[in-house]
């Protein structure tokens, strides 16, 4: 199974190029040699991450093309729009009605929306961010990889388990030719083409040795490689760009400063927000978003989060709902309810519709195993699988029990594509 469609290369574009897909044109970055017109490339994320072989893409093209347009018809009558409900207010509806138009919102409509409780109400605001996402997006859906390579912190952050503090937690710390291995099998093996390494902010990795794990990825097997190692500080950001990374998965967490400096033992968000906004002037794909759930929290700060998520240039949005850590500060605080995280995913959408991309994390589906089907069906579009080793997933324990903990990585695979296929969505990433 593969995780992007072959594309062929119909034109250059300065740095880009022109890619055919059963028809469709988009655009990607090349940051490849040698590529020619009528060469088939694979693209990821906007950015061509290799040739293939034109018998390899031929095969695979063909297997594809019986799918493709079915699954889009699956896709299309699944997002179809129908504003008239009578249990649902006038108002609401006036609201909804404008967004599916592709019109912006004021703040007192976004905020109507996200402080709305009636379930009818909520059901189509979820259908409008659905209809949006397939309108600007069609069906395709991003399926990247995870591997938490250390979760070691040197932070001390009261929601999360492997905060610095928590001593009664079993640490880990990958060796480079482990990690080198875990991404050998998730890209050679099962056709990954974008991974993320995340560990918690871990001074066991000295720059380099990240820099050098990046580098003979990108040479051995190439992928799309995103990081969230936390703050590794703005010059730090400039070498793993150079090394080849070319995205940044780093969470504000929340917009509202006060309760940042609260929940994260006296840290300043302004430093996250620098890290943002240095990776977007570096070129990185920025991936970002928050907590839903902290304490205190209310909806104002969630719209101002997915407000900020905008601002910092955000192709990806990453909100989950927090889960209490009994070894935390925050053991005895709930979760917030589905609904709610589903309500951000649809506004975000909502709010940045023909830009985003909106992950399911796994947080939410933690909390509701149906929760990521619910969610692809309120404006999300991208997926990510962990293929963390099994024997260390667990020990990754940032909130206990955490959805997929200990399921393989076929089976993972096997349940994420038959949950897309059902809903008509190609495990591909055809959008730039
Ligand atoms: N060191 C990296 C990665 C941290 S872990 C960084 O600083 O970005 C990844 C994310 O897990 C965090 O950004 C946080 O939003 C989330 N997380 C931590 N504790 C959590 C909890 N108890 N419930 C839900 N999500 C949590």
């Amino acid at each position: 199974m593969c995780y992007a469609i072959p594309g062929k290369i119909e034109a250059f574009d300065n740095k880009m190029v022109v890619v055919d897909y059963f028809g469709e044109k988009k655009k990607a970055y090349n940051e490849l040699d040698g590529l020619s017109i009528g060469d088939y490339i694979y693209a990821q994320g906007g950015y061509a991450i290799a040739k293939i072989p034109e018998d390899e893409a031929k095969s695979i093209l063909a297997v594809w093309k019986e799918t493709f347009f079915e699954l889009q018809e699956v896709d299309l009558k699944l997002s179809r729009l129908d504003l008239n409900q009578e249990s649902v207010s006038g108002e609401f509806l006036r609201i909804l009605d404008k967004a599916s138009e592709g019109k912006k919102l004021s703040p007192d409509e976004l905020l109507i929306l996200i402080k709305e409780k009636n379930k009818p109400a909520l059901e189509l605001l979820f259908k409008t961010a659905n209809f949006l996402r397939q309108k600007h997006h069609k069906n395709s859906c991003c399926v990247h990889g995870i591997i938490e390579i250390s979760n070691y912190c040197r932070c001390n952050c009261d929601y999360c388990g492997i905060a610095k503090g928590n001593k009664n937690i079993t640490r880990y710390r990958l060796t480079c030719d482990q990690i080198l291995e875990a991404a050998r099998q998730a890209i050679q093996e099962h056709g990954f083409k974008a991974l993320v390494l995340q560990s918690g902010q871990d001074a066991g990795y000295s720059i380099e040795e990240l820099a050098e794990i990046i580098r003979k990825i990108k040479v051995n097997w190439p992928a799309l490689i995103f990081i969230s190692f936390g703050e590794v500080g703005l010059d730090n950001l400039k070498i793993l760009y150079d090394a080849g990374a070319r995205g940044l998965l780093l969470r504000f967490e929340t917009s509202n400063p006060k309760l940042y400096k609260q929940v994260t033992a006296g840290k300043d968000l302004s430093s996250r927000i620098a890290h943002l906004k240095k990776a977007y002037e570096l070129g990185y794909m920025v991936i970002t978003g928050g907590l839903i759930g902290l304490p205190q929290q209310n909806e104002e700060d969630l719209l101002n989060d997915i407000l900020l998520t905008k601002e910092l240039h955000a192709q990806m949005y990453s909100f989950g709902p927090f889960i209490m850590h009994p070894q935390t500060p925050l053991a005895k605080h709930p979760s917030p309810e589905v609904e709610t995280v589903l309500k951000v995913i649809a506004i975000s959408r909502i709010i940045d519709a023909a830009n985003a991309k909106i992950l399911v994390t796994t947080a939410l589906e933690t909390l509701n195993p149906d929760a990521r089907r619910e969610a692809l069906l309120s404006g999300a579009n991208s997926v990510m699988l962990n293929v963390t080793p099994l024997e260390y997933r667990s020990l990754y324990n940032i909130y206990p029990a955490r959805a997929h903990e200990s399921e393989s990585i076929e089976a993972q695979i096997n349940d994420a594509i038959g949950l897309l296929m059902s809903l008509g969505r190609s495990p591909t990433d055809l959008s730039v």
